[in-house]
């Protein structure tokens, strides 16, 4: 019942998303109404979904996640580093620095560090660059623009990225996030890239094999044949010196 009810308070929002279409509203959302968005939506989040306590694996992601974002772009920012107990194969991150790993996720890795490395880093590249200030200026452009966000504006944005149903980046954002994310694991020197070019192949072979079972297998990262050409060609180049490291 929730859920329907986001989607029809979303629905004016996502009208004048499509008129304002080619806009760039990036520079409007600042770091720290992004901090604070980010702060709501977790705190949503970890209210609606089960937080996976295991200390184990909790200190394994939060190191790997924290060596890697030494290595990010962006550096104005805390990383912070969760495992939500859900048995998808999923990955998300909220505005601010907030990244859960689903736990479905780290068991299909079968404890590949290389491949969990490569989905954080990812995951990384979408805050580095960014991303969810495009969706939040998709999505509420008209309101910002009369005036700076209200309380009620940032909980209203907030609970979009809480509704992890709704979630899913465009092409252009996955072949963004892949690049930074490649380019972070290649200076770190700890992991190896192709991490996350076999950890696609693999999603993309259970797919096949199990429409229905995995269905919900990197949801908000659709992989598709495309999109692993791209990052293999982006590592080749790396390695070859032909792209910046
Ligand atoms: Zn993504």
């Amino acid at each position: 019942m929730r859920k329907r009810c986001y989607a029809i308070a979303l629905t004016p929002l996502l009208g004048c998303s499509l008129l304002l279409a080619g806009c760039k509203p990036k520079g409007l959302v600042s770091r720290s109404q992004e901090v604070e968005i980010g702060r709501e939506a977790s705190r949503e989040v970890e209210r609606q979904y089960p937080v996976n306590e295991d200390p184990q694996l909790n200190k394994l992601i939060t190191q790997i996640g924290r060596n890697l974002a030494q290595y990010s772009d962006r550096q104005d920012i805390e990383y912070k580093f969760k495992i939500l107990d859900l048995k998808d194969v999923n990955a998300i991150s909220l505005p601010g620095g907030w990244i859960y790993v689903y736990k479905g996720l780290i068991d299909a890795t079968k404890g590949n560090r290389d491949e969990l490395a490569g989905v954080i880093a990812h995951e990384i590249g979408h805050i580095t660059a960014r991303h969810h200030a495009d969706m939040i200026g998709r999505q509420t452009y008209a309101a910002i623009l009369v005036g700076t966000l209200t309380k009620g504006d940032i909980s209203q944005i907030a609970s979009i990225f809480a509704d992890l149903s709704l979630l899913r980046w465009s092409r252009k954002h996955e072949y963004e996030a892949d690049k930074l994310g490649i380019k972070c694991m290649y200076r770190s020197g700890n992991y190896n890239p192709e991490g996350l070019i076999s950890f696609f192949d693999k999603l993309l072979q259970m797919q096949g094999r199990e429409p229905s079972e995995f269905e919900q297998i990197f949801r908000t990262h659709p992989v598709t044949s495309e999109r692993i050409a791209r990052a293999r060609a982006y590592l080749a180049d790396l390695r070859a010196g032909k792209a910046d490291p």
